[in-house]
């Protein structure tokens, strides 16, 4: 739809500009080590809040979508059934959606614009961390999914700063139902042994739209240069996941939405 299209391409601008703005007048305001200190700890705290966030948003669209694409939340299944549809999406399609998820968190650091430290720059910095992490999440996303990703991606992928292709292939084997964060990954560990999406699906009992049992594709992405050895993946056979180096890409069929 040619309207949604300005639509992300005028979120991208406004979040990129007003983020500036944003992390501008919190160094702008910092008056001291503590204040420093506590724009660096934000910034890990904003990732794990984006990662919560962007993991709840993914589990609405798991339970809530419908293949067919007659609902808002339609991509997220799309995306079970062709994983690789993602990295075919240009810049614009890949982050205008999350720039526009991240418009009220923007909106409030605005709101609160700190001229000096105090309640009011705390929570702006956590604010404006939080608002820039799930921004580029659909593009953190898209990298582990991509067969190419530039080194120091890989780096921070590795070092799970960033979500990796071995970390989120975990979601897209089974049911999908575990390991819905996709920012940095941070947040599924303790919110899937805490069963927490498990029983927010278990509480809508026939409200949850169930996923038909082929949706599961026989590959799932990644075939990045120098993948270490599929250890962080537990339950599903690692052949299905992760193609060997050699066997060439797996099939990229068209997008479905
Ligand atoms: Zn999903
Ligand atoms: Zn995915």
């Amino acid at each position: 739809m040619k309207l949604w299209r300005y639509v992300e391409a005028l979120a991208i601008i406004s979040a990129a500009g007003v983020t500036s703005l944003n992390v501008a007048r919190l160094v702008r305001a910092v008056d001291g080590v503590w204040s420093v200190l506590f724009l660096l700890v934000s910034l890990p705290l904003g990732a794990a809040l984006a990662d919560f966030v962007a993991g709840t948003v993914h589990w609405i669209g798991d339970t809530f979508g419908r293949e067919d694409g007659s609902s808002l939340f339609s991509p997220f299944r799309g995306h079970h059934a062709d994983p690789l549809g993602i990295t075919r999406h240009d810049a614009i399609e890949t982050n205008g959606w999350n720039c526009v998820l991240a418009a009220p968190f923007i909106a409030m650091s605005v709101k609160l614009a700190p001229q000096q430290v105090g309640a009011a720059f705390y929570s702006s910095a956590v604010l404006t961390a939080l608002s820039l992490f799930l921004c580029v999440t659909n593009q953190i996303h898209k990298w582990a999914h991509s067969h190419e990703v530039h080194p120091v991606v890989r780096y921070l992928q590795r070092c799970g700063v960033m979500l990796s292709p071995e970390h989120h292939a975990g979601h897209h084997c089974g049911a999908h139902d575990r390991r819905f964060c996709v920012t940095t990954g941070w947040m599924n560990a303790p919110l899937d042994r805490l069963g927490f999406f498990q029983a927010l699906t278990r509480a809508l009992g026939p409200w949850a739209v169930p996923e038909p049992s082929n949706t599961t594709p026989t590959t799932h992405v990644v075939e990045q240069s120098s993948l270490p050895p599929p250890s962080d993946i537990p339950e599903e056979p690692a052949s299905n996941l992760i193609p060997p180096r050699g066997r060439g890409r797996p099939g990229r069929p068209e997008a479905p939405h």
